[in-house]
């Protein structure tokens, strides 16, 4: 099968590999039609991770079941579906508990595995023509009637949608709240969609790239570029200077100023700033255990000074992490279905497979209009 190969930070290909094929009976074959590149891609393609050569990336995957193992009951071949980048086993502590995203059986001794990522285990990902899906029963969401024609909105159920849920979930946001969103690249957009959704009555976006800002604008956001000075007075001034009663960092490990010196603990610092006494912060955006090419040492080793003492003061609440795709992904295709959401108002480029390379490059130049790209392995 054709796929992407990660050979080294700033090197991907389109090779010939091997099939991806039913290894356990509990598997299902997916034939690609739609995957796309993730922000989170770009670490392991800025060498900011230990990704190992010759991995295949790729977990926002939707396509065709051709082949089920034999102990697959629920999912047929032919169904059209759309895969949560955790790969969940559905029967262990954490997953019974809702959070396939920290599996304890699918990553041993680690909890939580996904598709073509450093430390997620061993699966391949989906930037290819096929992809392995294990626990298929548990893991694919078989889509309705308008799969094919609505192809790019459920793509995004796989991990962004719900990564933007997720982050409003996490920071607790109510109807008529306000919420302030670090990052307006494509997880921190779907977090602003999310709390409109919601019924937030106010959604501040944070970033500098006029492209996506204007995006944010486009779905009833207020858009704030923090190119053009400080954040923390102007969500003050938005909020009768009382601060976001909500707010969802979405950047990560890599953040950095408008200079571009790279600050990691900068949208941190920011949130419980801007952030009203007794609020809550929902962090999304990846931070990592080691970061061996980090700014400072001890940030290579994952640890960021941060405002505890503001932090306590204010009696804030942060949660934090990758979300359990699953806990939302059935009621978010509902949403889909019913045209109530369409969050592929993202996308700015379809690409086919083998323009995979000049995709990736583009993107991580945040290069102006390349806000989300969508891989088409079977055009
Ligand atoms: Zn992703
Ligand atoms: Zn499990």
């Amino acid at each position: 099968m054709k796929a992407v190969v990660y050979n080294g930070p700033g090197n991907i290909t389109v090779d010939n590999v091997e099939d991806a094929r039913i290894e356990q009976p509990t598997d299902a074959l997916i034939r690609i039609t739609t995957t796309n590149i993730c922000g989170s891609d770009l670490h392991f393609y800025e060498g900011r991770t230990s990704m190992q050569p010759g991995t295949v990336p790729g977990h926002e995957n939707l396509g065709e079941v051709i082949a089920v193992g034999a102990a697959v009951v629920r999912v047929k071949v032919g169904d059209q579906v759309c895969i949560p980048f955790n790969i969940g086993c559905g029967f262990c502590e954490n997953c019974e508990r809702g959070f396939s995203s920290a599996c304890l059986t699918t990553n041993p001794p680690k909890a939580g595995a996904g598709y073509g990522y450093p430390d997620m285990g061993p699966y391949r990902g989906g930037q290819a023509e096929l992809l392995r899906v294990p626990f298929a029963d548990y893991n694919c969401l078989v889509l309705p009637e308008d799969a094919v024609e609505k192809a790019q909105d459920y793509v995004m159920l796989s991990d962004i949608f719900p990564t933007g849920w997720h982050a409003t979930r996490l920071s607790g946001l109510m109807p008529g709240e306000s919420i302030v969103i670090l990052g307006s690249g494509p997880v921190g957009l779907m977090a602003a969609y999310s709390a409109r959704l919601q019924g937030a009555a106010k959604v501040m976006v944070v970033d500098r790239h006029p492209d996506r800002l204007r995006l944010a604008e486009s779905i009833g956001a207020i858009a704030i570029d923090d190119s053009t000075g400080p954040v923390v007075p102007r969500v003050m001034e938005l909020t009768d200077g009382r601060g976001a009663h909500r707010g969802a960092e979405c950047v990560g490990y890599q953040a950095h100023d408008p200079e571009g010196q790279e600050r990691p603990n900068m949208t941190l610092d920011e949130l419980v700033e801007s952030v009203r006494p007794t609020g809550g912060i929902g962090v999304v955006g990846v931070f990592m255990p080691q970061d061996p090419a980090g700014p400072e040492p001890m940030e290579r080793e994952g640890r960021l000074p941060f405002d505890m003492g503001q932090f306590f003061h204010k009696g804030l609440t942060m949660a934090s992490g990758q979300c359990p795709v699953k806990r939302y992904n059935r009621h978010l295709m509902e949403l889909v279905r019913e045209d109530r959401a369409h969050p592929s108002f993202i996308v700015s480029h379809e690409l086919p497979l083998d323009e995979a390379p000049q995709g990736y490059a583009h993107f991580d130049a945040r290069d102006e209009g390349w806000t989300k790209v969508v891989l088409k392995p079977a055009a």
